[in-house]
């Protein structure tokens, strides 16, 4: 069912009792075409374009929880493409234009709100970093500028430009934003739902079936599933442990990323702020909750729990930088277990087992590129090798070093 003005008023009338399910629940067939492994934001979007742009009408998406029950709804949904190198930019940009007419093509309110994302300057090489980042922006296609610290009050009024942590200037991006992260999540299960693709949840991927050095299937813990094409693992942040599972090992380290929110406010900040040099960021949410992240935790973990430490290593330089907020409560806390790779680019990869896919070691930052790595992954396993905007992101480029390196360009406190 098509969700309009029309079916709200329609559905008011008989008091809202026979809405359809959003997504069916399917058992488990003995075969698919293609098995996507992960329904997180990322396999969901993968499987919608694959049923979507290449026909594909056999596919299943495995998920060892629930859909959305791993980062997708745990980030603070920070959306920008303002990354330094070319492939980056590619990539992220297409993400970034998928988003800004994503909730009309998959017929859910993604909440996506494009309010603007600044990234502060505290430092003279600060200033030089984003001049650098901005000019290759303006380069690229992306949208960029760079503020003066009037500028920026003008952004936000009751920072503190003088503090402990001057503010010396931002690079603004207009289009970037914020969306509703679980609505992704659950608008791309609908939309893949409506194409045939069966989305199968509480189904743990526990082994690969592999003849020939070919994949063929995969074992689940609701029973063994066949794969007649080819097979994408989404995972997230157990990236290592499925690869381990295919008898290979990935260039990634996993490390817990926390964020935590406060009671609801009155709306006071309609932008999102960056401040990488101090790991603080922060945004309000439509709830009115202030969403706030840093870097992430300094050990490998796969944890989803909140700490002190780092509530706050976080809540220092953001009651410094915006003393207007240093009596309001934290309301919750929680972690995410990120992957994260040596260049801080992700992996949209052919694996060493043939028709086995990976599409994953997008660490910190991988919710914007939620439609654009969907996009990008179905096009590879629809292919059966990577398409434009996946080939700078194969796992070869680890051997032979032509790296996407953003790790010190990436503007994202890893
Ligand atoms: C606190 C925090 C803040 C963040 N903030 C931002 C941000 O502001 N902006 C941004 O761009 N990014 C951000 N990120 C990163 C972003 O959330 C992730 O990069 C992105 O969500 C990962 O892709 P995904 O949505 O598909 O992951 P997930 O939703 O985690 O999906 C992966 C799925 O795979 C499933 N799975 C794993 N193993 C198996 C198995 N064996 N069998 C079956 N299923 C399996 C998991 O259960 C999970 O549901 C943040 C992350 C965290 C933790």
């Amino acid at each position: 069912m098509k969700y309009s003005a029309f079916s709200l008023l329609s559905n008011a009338l008989t008091y809202h009792q026979h809405w359809r399910k959003a997504w069916r629940k399917p058992e488990p067939k003995k075969s698919y075409d293609f098995i996507i492994v992960g329904g997180g934001g990322h396999g969901l979007a993968t499987a919608y374009y694959l049923a979507k742009r290449y026909g594909g009408r056999n596919i299943a998406v495995l998920e060892k929880g629930w859909v959305g029950g791993g980062n997708t709804a745990r980030n603070t949904t920070i959306i920008r493409s303002n990354y330094l190198l070319p492939a980056s930019a590619a990539l992220y940009n297409h993400s970034v234009d998928l988003w800004h007419g994503l909730s009309n093509d998959i017929n859910f309110n993604v909440m996506f709100s494009p309010r603007g994302l600044l990234h502060l300057a505290h430092t003279v090489s600060d200033l030089r970093e984003i001049s650098r980042r901005g000019s290759a922006n303006y380069v690229h296609g992306v949208d960029a500028e760079i503020l003066t610290p009037e500028q920026v009050q003008e952004w936000v009024p009751f920072i503190n430009l003088h503090g402990r942590y001057p503010v010396l200037g931002a690079l603004l991006q207009r289009r970037g934003g914020v969306a509703r992260h679980d609505a992704v999540a659950w608008g791309f299960a609908r939309a893949a739902d409506a194409l045939g693709v069966d989305i199968i949840e509480n189904c743990e991927v526990t082994g690969f079936k592999i003849e020939d050095n070919t994949v063929i299937g995969v074992e689940t813990t609701r029973g063994a599933i066949a794969a007649n094409k080819r097979v994408g693992v989404v995972p997230a942040g157990h990236a290592g442990v499925l690869a381990e599972m295919a008898g290979f090992r990935l260039p990634i380290e996993t490390v817990p990323l926390q964020a935590f929110v406060s009671e609801p406010l009155a709306p006071v900040l309609d932008c999102v702020v960056m401040s990488n040099t101090v790991h603080a960021y922060i945004s309000q949410s439509d709830k009115g909750e202030l969403v706030i992240g840093g870097g992430s935790d300094p050990y490998n973990s796969y944890s989803q729990r909140g700490s002190f430490d780092q509530i706050e290593h976080v809540a220092g330089p953001i009651i410094e930088l915006y003393p207007i907020f240093s009596r309001v409560n934290i309301l919750r806390q929680w972690g995410g277990i990120t992957d994260i790779t040596p260049d801080r680019s992700p992996i949209l990869s052919a694996t060493p087992v043939k028709e086995l896919f990976f599409n994953c070691g997008w660490g910190t930052g991988g919710f914007k590129a939620t439609p654009g790595s969907g996009s990008a992954f179905a096009e590879t396993l629809a292919l059966g090798h990577a398409g434009t905007l996946a080939a700078p992101y194969a796992l070869s480029r680890f051997v032979n070093g032509d790296l996407v390196d953003e790790a010190a360009a990436a503007a994202v406190a890893h």
